[in-house]
């Protein structure tokens, strides 16, 4: 008998232990707490959704990035709540970008001249941003753990993500993983969905004091690169040249910084800005910068962020793309969790979502790319665009994210920015 009881206790312990075991501590897990990441995880964590944020870096961290966000971002900031913390994180405002032809001809696009008076862009150092942003979600309930590496996804029976696994935290379960882990996603290499990247272009970034700008960044283009120019606050200005190169020629420059200042010399707008420049941090770069994915959620799963793809950031897509998406999969995730809803019905609705949210956008920063990458052409729209206020305006709103871009997309603006 008492053998009986003890073979039956011992058949509940181990059940209780496997339920334990495989019952989820979390709703989402969210691996990467870059500025996607971390909104994700604030606007579900105030929803009440249980949340672990999760970043391999020590926070503060740095990020190679040219700073620029667009007005739209700050809308999104706005609806997280985090505009004060992202104030206190020290904000630049920017009226708009002067864009510098290789022909030397400049024209301004002013977001006030996008038919939003109180469009702004703003810059800020992206250590502080995302730090800002992260312990903000923290704020508003999130878990945040910074210092822990993901290095591999937990599977049920049914070969659907369940959670995560990493060398500081063991094994976390949750009913979602969603991966912000940025443009070389670790999350999206384990799923098997990496695609090789649209456009190989190297990403450098340093900042520098000593550069007289006001309100105003520049972009300077030169052989079918370009270099950006963002005052952030303080007295610093964000220098971030992209490029097309083989990386063969870094090694050949003599490392990252030699080559780094090399480039700067091709650009001699840029020349003329830093003859009294002096370089206060260390030269980061991303090669390539760009990322695709095959997919960008399924059961258990979703991507968002440089994680879910990337083209470029000429158009101040990066951050924004990344903002928005984390609104999507909250969006998305807040009510499908409450209503148990089916997680197949929940990937599909959000694939669907992306697509129809970023597919004319991604259109849009291709066209840009084409005048970007082929000087005659840049030269050709650069007058034109200096004496066309309305065309100007059409593009500060597409640079601002402030419009649909379809509405560039269509023969009538074409004619109205190329006609002679
Ligand atoms: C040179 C350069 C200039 C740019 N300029 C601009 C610009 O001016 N404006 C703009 O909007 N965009 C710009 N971008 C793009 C912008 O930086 C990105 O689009 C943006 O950072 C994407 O945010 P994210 O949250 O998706 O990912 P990220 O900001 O890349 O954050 C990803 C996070 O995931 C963490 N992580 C990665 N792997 C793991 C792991 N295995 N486990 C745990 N954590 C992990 C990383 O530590 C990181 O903190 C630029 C990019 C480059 C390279």
């Amino acid at each position: 008998m008492l053998h009986l009881l003890a073979k039956a206790l011992g058949w509940i312990c181990y059940n209780y232990l496997q339920m334990a075991t495989s019952s989820p501590q979390y709703d989402v897990i969210i691996v990467g707490a870059g500025p996607g990441g971390s909104a994700c995880a604030g606007f579900l964590a105030r929803a009440g959704v249980s949340t672990l944020l999760l970043d391999r870096a020590r926070f503060p961290r740095a990020k190679a990035c040219g700073e620029y966000t667009s007005p739209a971002s700050a809308a999104i900031i706005a609806r997280l709540g985090a505009t004060e913390a992202v104030v206190a994180a020290g904000m630049q405002l920017h009226r708009g970008m002067t864009v510098v032809a290789p022909s030397g001809q400049r024209f301004t696009i002013d977001y006030t001249e996008a038919g939003d008076t109180a469009a702004a862009s703003y810059a800020t150092d992206r250590a502080s941003l995302d730090d800002a942003l992260a312990r903000h979600a923290a704020t508003l309930g999130a878990d945040f753990h910074d210092g822990v590496r993901v290095e591999d996804l937990l599977r049920d029976a049914a070969g659907h993500v369940c959670g995560v696994c990493s060398p500081q935290l063991g094994e976390v379960r949750a009913r979602w993983v969603v991966g912000a882990d940025g443009a070389k996603s670790t999350i999206a290499r384990l799923l098997g969905v990496t695609r090789p990247p649209p456009l190989r272009r190297l990403g450098l970034a340093a900042h520098y004091c000593g550069i007289a700008m006001g309100d105003v960044g520049e972009m300077h283009l030169a052989g079918g690169d370009y270099c950006a120019l963002n005052p952030l606050a303080g007295g610093i200005v964000n220098v971030s040249p992209v490029l097309d190169v083989n990386p063969a020629n870094v090694a050949a420059a003599g490392g990252l910084t030699a080559f780094f200042e090399a480039t700067l010399r091709r650009f001699p707008g840029v020349v003329a800005q830093m003859q009294h420049a002096s370089r206060v941090s260390a030269v980061r770069g991303v090669g390539p910068m760009s990322s695709a994915v095959s997919r960008t959620a399924d059961p258990g799963w979703m991507l968002l962020g440089d994680a879910a793809g990337f083209y470029d950031p000429f158009t101040g897509a990066g951050v924004h793309g990344a903002l928005r998406g984390a609104e999507l999969v909250a969006e998305i995730l807040i009510p499908a969790l409450a209503a148990n809803d089916d997680p197949a019905r929940t990937a599909r609705h959000y694939r669907q979502v992306r697509r129809r949210e970023f597919a004319a956008k991604r259109q849009a920063d291709q066209l840009v790319q084409m005048f970007v990458q082929h000087p005659a052409a840049m030269n050709y729209i650069a007058p034109r665009l200096a004496a066309r206020p309305a065309v100007r305006a059409r593009l500060a709103a597409l640079i601002g994210d402030l419009i649909d871009p379809r509405a560039v997309l269509n023969p009538r603006f074409f004619w109205q920015l190329l006609r002679p």
